[in-house]
């Protein structure tokens, strides 16, 4: 099993060391069947289960204290003022979580004792627990978390050069059907909060040395983060500010089935992280089956979203393609595909399929992949062409999950 799920980020760390934007792709994984989303719980926790039977029987009592990392800097700062503290302390506390990496309030030495206490007593800093931590020899770590209510999800720390790029998770499944990919195959249960994201991006921090940083995210874990856009946006506020990581935007992405609504959503946030686009197919016809969600949209939508997006924020627009043998990778696909791209400012990323268990998808033969690559290429396009490296590259985001699902590990 755990060759089995680093390996996709392997491949992905190939795949973002090779382009100049901090996108990738391969990761994560969707979905079937779309059940309707519930509301995250923002603040109250749940208790950590005893047992993996308590998850599904009983919920247990409600942990009271709030997930610190759900409150935004404003709002913590206006907390602390309540306790008749100086403002300047959140200002200590920030730098605690996101620069000098604490654990707990205790570390907190600077602070009073007594705020320290009352910040203990109203929050917890972690509100997961690390369920499973996978290492490969290229300096890839990935992180199965457990999240209070028992939920799971993935994510990703990729090592390359001086980059330190991490892969993050928007819900616990996803919703949006795509045929091939194990995040959704069991549809979505719920968004994430703005803390679990963020929780996410420090659980990975935390395995870097002092003098490393992180200096790339992508929203490309398990689920549709613009289906949970406004805590994706809260999270990678944190992630954006001084106060917090101090990632610069152009070294976000995230990556969409390509919802129109919430790209014009994220554009009218006038903050220019990088979008990607998972395309798959360059006709309706094809996208209908293999990105179900695509029947109620349709591509001139997306596209046309697309455009939008790079006319408000200047940000060259990616596209992702997962080749699937027999599916997507004719020579027709690959014009029709060239035609789409024509005349936009992008970056396409096609990407040999991952094999999921249990999927009826495989991954292209090698002819095939030299055939479409060289249509793309032809016609100019500006591609990044992905080999698989073999048998050892594997699996990625939502693999983990469901492989312990299969075998029964987790909850059930
Ligand atoms: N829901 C978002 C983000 C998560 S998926 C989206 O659709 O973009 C991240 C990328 O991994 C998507 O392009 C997705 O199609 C791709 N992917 C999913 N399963 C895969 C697999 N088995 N092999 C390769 N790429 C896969």
């Amino acid at each position: 099993m755990s060759h089995h799920s680093i390996s996709a980020a392997a491949q992905l760390s190939t795949n973002l060391r090779l382009r100049d934007q901090g996108t990738a792709s391969n990761f994560a994984f969707a979905i079937l069947m779309l059940p309707s989303l519930p509301i995250a719980d923002d603040d109250i926790l749940t208790t950590k289960p005893t047992s993996l039977a308590a998850v599904s029987a009983d919920q247990g009592p409600r942990e009271p204290r709030r997930h610190l990392l759900n409150i935004a800097f404003d709002d913590l700062k206006a907390w602390i003022v309540e306790q008749g503290e100086k403002p300047f302390r959140a200002g200590q506390v920030l730098k605690w979580v996101y620069q000098r990496r604490a654990g707990s309030f205790a570390e907190m030495s600077d602070l009073p004792q007594g705020l320290r206490e009352r910040l203990d007593e109203n929050f917890v800093l972690f509100a997961c627990e690390i369920a499973k931590h996978q290492s490969s020899q290229d300096g890839t770590e990935k992180f199965l978390l457990r999240l209070a209510d028992g939920g799971e999800v993935e994510c990703v720390l990729l090592r390359e050069d001086d980059r330190r790029s991490i892969c993050v998770s928007s819900q616990v499944g996803c919703a949006m059907g795509c045929v091939f990919c194990a995040s959704g195959l069991d549809g979505v249960e719920r968004n994430l909060t703005r803390g679990e994201i963020v929780e996410q991006m420090l659980r990975l921090q935390h395995l870097l040395p002092r003098e490393e940083r992180l200096s790339h995210i992508v929203m490309m874990g398990m689920g549709e983060p613009l289906a949970n856009l406004t805590r994706v946006l809260g999270a990678l506020d944190a992630a954006k500010s001084p106060d917090g990581f101090g990632i610069s935007p152009r070294r976000v992405t995230i990556s969409t089935v390509g919802l129109p609504a919430a790209i014009d959503r994220l554009a009218s946030h006038k903050v220019p992280y990088n979008l990607a686009v998972s395309l798959h197919a360059p006709n309706d016809m094809l996208r209908d089956k293999l990105v179900p969600v695509n029947r109620k949209i349709g591509l001139n939508e997306v596209m046309g979203a697309a455009d939008r997006y790079f006319e408000a924020s200047g940000r060259r627009l990616t596209f992702e393609y997962v080749l699937l043998g027999d599916e997507n990778d004719s020579q027709t696909c690959a014009e029709q595909l060239a035609r789409l791209m024509r005349g936009r400012p992008v970056m396409l990323n096609v990407i040999p399929y991952n094999p999921v268990a249990g999927l009826p998808y495989k991954t292209p033969s090698t002819a095939s992949i030299r055939r479409f690559r060289e249509v793309l290429e032809r016609n100019g396009v500006n591609v990044n062409f992905r080999v698989r490296k073999g048998g050892e590259i594997d699996a990625a985001c939502g693999q983990l999950r469901r492989n312990r699902q299969l075998i029964g590990i987790t909850k059930k």
